[in-house]
């Protein structure tokens, strides 16, 4: 329909517009400062986040992908390892266990929080299992308290996946606080994005923070002096003034993204599954999906009627080209999910009335 204003999934421009001023203004002081690659900015923001999040330490990295990468490498694994992993995360928490040689081990998802099975983690636990990855997709922690407990009794470490996940806490602590490593992402897109590629580790040893730090510069503490075979995966300064600006915003971000959240549960009709909603969660809607069984038409529909959805994923893992061969087994839950799935628009920059608008074409479906 032409006479009406589109509503956008995402708009990064009108997104960033309200830090514009500051970009401008710190990015002066960023040239004047010819120092470019890890400086006081990333050294600020590192503390920054950690304080934020209640973490001991972060390390700023190039990009989730690699925050899950080094976590994993640091591990230091013999080759052919197996990973735990949910059998609906998006395809970076796979890729980061087989770019590092292992096997990744998937476990089904609970059909209604859409994050990793608490009940199945541990048949699939063999003398091969040296960790696992959690995903907290969406922006809802995973039941951290019963997988914590199984790593412990097997002596696994935990990697949480905390890309769509900053702030988001599980009975009163903040995700990538239960783990040994918390591997967030600021692709622009993220809750607190930057405007290119970023990301970020966080952990409890000071031993791991040492060791992380050294392996994204090449593997170096002195220069020219290599102790490790190391990666090229340092966060920018630019990136790093840019998420010094947004995170003393982090917290309205979420806000507004949780206030939008409420209006959809509150006036989306029963016709669709929602989001379940506990005490014990505090969900950052990084994504807020429904199900429905003619999604694909319900896509369609809203997008005639100018509004533009997003689907969080089309393909599962196990049937995606790159990763043929290495999953034998059906996932139904997962399937099931990505065949049902639709994410509404719920951007810092999507707006009340946008949200009111989307619920009123939605339930005359
Ligand atoms: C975005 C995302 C990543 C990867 O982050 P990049 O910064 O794009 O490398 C990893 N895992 C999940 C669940 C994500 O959503």
């Amino acid at each position: 329909m032409s006479n009406i204003k589109p509503i956008f999934y995402e708009n990064l421009k009108e997104l960033n517009k309200e830090f514009f001023p500051e970009f401008k203004e710190k990015f002066d002081d960023f040239l004047n400062s010819g120092w470019y690659i890890l400086g006081e900015t990333v050294e600020t923001f590192e503390k920054n986040f950690s304080n934020y999040n209640n973490s001991n330490f972060t390390v700023g990295l190039a990009s989730g992908l690699d925050a899950l990468h080094l976590a994993i490498n640091s591990l230091n694994l013999e080759k052919g390892s197996e990973i735990i992993v949910p059998s609906n995360t998006y395809i970076a928490t796979i890729l980061a266990i087989i770019n590092n040689g292992h096997i990744p081990v998937m476990v089904e998802p609970d059909i209604k929080t859409y994050n990793i099975n608490p009940d199945l983690i541990e048949d699939k636990i063999t003398n091969k299992t040296k960790a696992i990855i959690v995903v907290h997709l969406y922006g809802k922690s995973c039941e951290m308290d019963r997988i914590c407990a199984i790593a412990n009794k097997y002596s696994l470490p935990i990697i949480e996946d905390c890309a769509q996940a900053h702030s988001s806490s599980f009975k009163g602590k903040n995700v990538g606080n239960f783990g040994d490593f918390g591997a967030f992402s600021f692709y622009p897109t993220k809750n607190l994005g930057a405007l290119g590629d970023a990301g970020a580790l966080t952990m409890k040893l000071e031993s791991n923070y040492q060791q992380i730090r050294t392996l994204r510069n090449y593997g170096s503490k002195t220069k020219y002096y290599n102790d490790l075979k190391g990666f090229n995966s340092r966060l920018d300064e630019v990136q790093a003034m840019f998420l010094n600006i947004k995170l003393k915003k982090i917290n309205k971000i979420t806000a507004h993204k949780r206030s939008l959240a409420d209006l959809y549960l509150k006036n989306i009709s029963n016709n669709f599954i929602k989001p379940i909603v506990h005490d014990d969660y505090f969900d950052v809607y990084h994504i807020f999906n429904i199900r429905h069984e003619r999604r694909d038409l319900l896509k369609k529909y809203l997008y005639d009627n100018g509004i533009s959805t997003e689907i969080h994923y089309p393909v599962p893992p196990n049937k995606q080209k790159a990763l043929e061969g290495y999953f034998n087994n059906n996932y139904p839950i997962s399937e099931e999910i990505h065949k049902t799935t639709l994410s509404l628009p719920i951007s810092y920059a999507t707006k009340v009335e946008e949200v009111e608008r989307v619920c009123e074409v939605l339930n005359k479906f």
